[in-house]
């Protein structure tokens, strides 16, 4: 933006930044950072106005970098000469480029401190001391020797970057204020002021004119950290081993033992615990690479719980299925017709309703597979099947009975219309072939014809006998028959089922 503005383009000329340090040193500030090399020369004007900029301000700590083959790149001499010090800014990204680890010791091949951190140059003038690296501790010592501050950091220097400040923590102020002369001095009074070339970035590296590089707010959170103490603490390697283990176990656990809802809000609460957990085992600052494993492991448990639940859903609506159904036909066998007939029954008694129930068996059966196959048979009951379905209601229910005798619930069916329902079914099964994939069959059926009228205590078995028994009257009296069982004379009468269809609209029960 402050380059729209004055239309520039990078790098700009050195008197820009020459002027920009002349404001903010007119406001008096503690010291200022200037996260920008001035490597080489430009133009000899240029380069002299802005030596006199950072010799006039006095305090200018400048920044130095490790180039991609190791040279070290540091800052004209003409600066150097002017400057507090010079620190290295070069930032660690890990491999999903996000910046954690700031390098505040640059180790020499024999790990020795070569350089230190930018950062940890404007802290050593903040805290007013010299810095030193020695096992693993980076020290800041006062003139007499007395160590003002200590930190631990890696093995290779890093100091771990806890992220405590926020853009709002920070006051951002664009160059192009500075150049046009609208900043209030007290803003930048006896203040650190970082002047660096950065995106309004947090947490990451940022394209900036210069390529990939760390912005002002990591410079700005890695200061804070070597400025107010031991920052995080690095959790002991066996704790984390520990820590992974313990949310392993506890996310197998919940997801053994939960349904996936709950599990997910275990996993969630387990996760809030770890964060509790990193905070009080960090003992200082928060950081999300804390609970990162714990995540992993619930996260993997969680996709496991899900895939099991629906796994789980999928196999159980098949063997529900499976379990109510014949498989040959694909209609309901006989437990799920004992369920139903039970249920159907109970519902006659309850509100005094009609139930009939019909019972059919193809006639001489044996015959058509002794002459076609069993598999010209088979498709011969799934044609009829398929017909029966069209003639009855939907609220009718066909099971396989077995073999091929099949029943038929007809709820809310008198005698008559039972009677009717059956002769309807017959007809549609013997008037017209069957037609197979080996070609067409003419079979008949006989059936039994029983009713319930729901007044009387009557057991599902008791019904399904008297279908039967009825069945048996139309095979025993000439097949291709519908027979009613009749009660009163215990056994099964044609006769008596002719009369009551004698009113002319039931046409004969027993023909051929
Ligand atoms: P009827 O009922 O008229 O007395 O003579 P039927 O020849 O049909 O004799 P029954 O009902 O007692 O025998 C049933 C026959 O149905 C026996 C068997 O060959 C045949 N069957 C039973 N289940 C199946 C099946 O799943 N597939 C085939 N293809 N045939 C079956
Ligand atoms: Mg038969």
């Amino acid at each position: 933006e402050s380059y729209r503005r004055f239309n520039l383009s990078w790098p700009c000329d050195r008197q820009i930044l020459a002027t920009v340090i002349d404001r903010i040193r007119s406001a008096s500030p503690r010291l200022i950072g200037l996260d920008i090399v001035f490597a080489g020369e430009t133009t000899r004007q240029s380069d002299q106005r802005l030596a006199e900029a950072i010799k006039r301000a006095g305090n200018v700590v400048m920044a130095s970098y490790v180039g991609t083959n190791g040279e070290r790149v540091l800052p004209h001499p003409l600066f150097v000469q002017h400057a507090l010090a010079v620190g290295s800014v070069n930032k660690l990204s890990d491999p999903d480029f996000h910046v954690r680890w700031a390098r505040a010791v640059e180790l020499s091949s024999v790990l020795r401190a070569e350089s230190y951190a930018f950062e940890v140059r404007v802290a050593a003038h903040v805290l007013g001391g010299t810095p030193q690296f020695e096992n693993e501790t980076l020290r800041f010592l006062a003139a007499d020797g007395r160590v003002i501050r200590h930190l631990p950091l890696r093995a290779d220097g890093a100091l771990h970057i806890p992220y405590v400040a926020t853009a709002s923590d920070l006051t951002v102020i664009p160059i192009y204020k500075l150049l046009e002369g609208d900043v209030s001095p007290e803003l930048l009074r006896d203040k650190m002021v970082l002047v660096g070339v950065s995106g309004r970035i947090f947490h990451d590296t940022f394209p900036t004119p210069l390529g990939q590089q760390a912005g002002v707010f990591i410079v700005a959170n890695t200061l804070l950290a070597l400025l107010t103490g031991p920052g995080l603490q690095e959790v002991p390697l066996g704790v984390q081993w520990l820590w992974l283990l313990l949310s392993g176990f506890l996310a197998a656990w919940a997801t053994s033992r939960l349904g996936p809802v709950p599990a997910l809000l275990a996993a969630l609460g387990l996760v809030g615990a770890c964060v509790g957990a990193s905070v009080l085992l960090a003992l200082r600052y928060w950081t999300w690479d804390l609970i990162g494993p714990p995540s992993m492991v619930l996260m993997m448990f969680g996709m496991g719980t899900f895939h099991r639940a629906i796994v789980l859903a999928v196999e159980s609506s098949r063997l529900r299925l499976q379990a109510t159904t014949d498989a040959m036909t694909g209609i309901a066998n006989l437990r799920y017709l004992q369920v139903r007939l039970q249920h159907e029954l109970a519902r006659a008694q309850r509100y005094h309703l009609p139930l009939a129930v019909l019972m059919f068996d193809i006639d001489h059966f044996k015959s058509v597979n002794d002459r076609y196959g069993h598999a010209f048979g088979n498709d011969a009951l799934k044609a009829l099947v398929n017909r029966t379905q069209r003639t009855l209601r939907a609220v009718d229910l066909i099971a396989r009975y077995g073999g091929d005798e099949f029943c038929v619930l007809l709820p809310h069916t008198e005698l008559r219309g039972a009677v009717r329902c059956a002769e309807h079914l017959r007809a549609a099964i013997t008037q017209r072939p069957l037609d197979t994939r080996d070609g067409s069959l003419s079979i008949t059926i006989s059936i039994g014809v029983t009713v319930t009228n729901g007044a009387n205590a009557m057991s599902a078995e008791t019904l399904l006998e008297q279908a039967d028994a009825a069945l048996y009257q139309s095979k025993r009296t000439g097949r291709n028959l519908v027979s009613c069982y009749d009660p009163e004379a215990r056994g099964h009468s044609n006769g008596r089922l002719d009369r009551s269809l004698a009113d002319g609209r039931g046409g004969r029960s027993q023909h051929r």
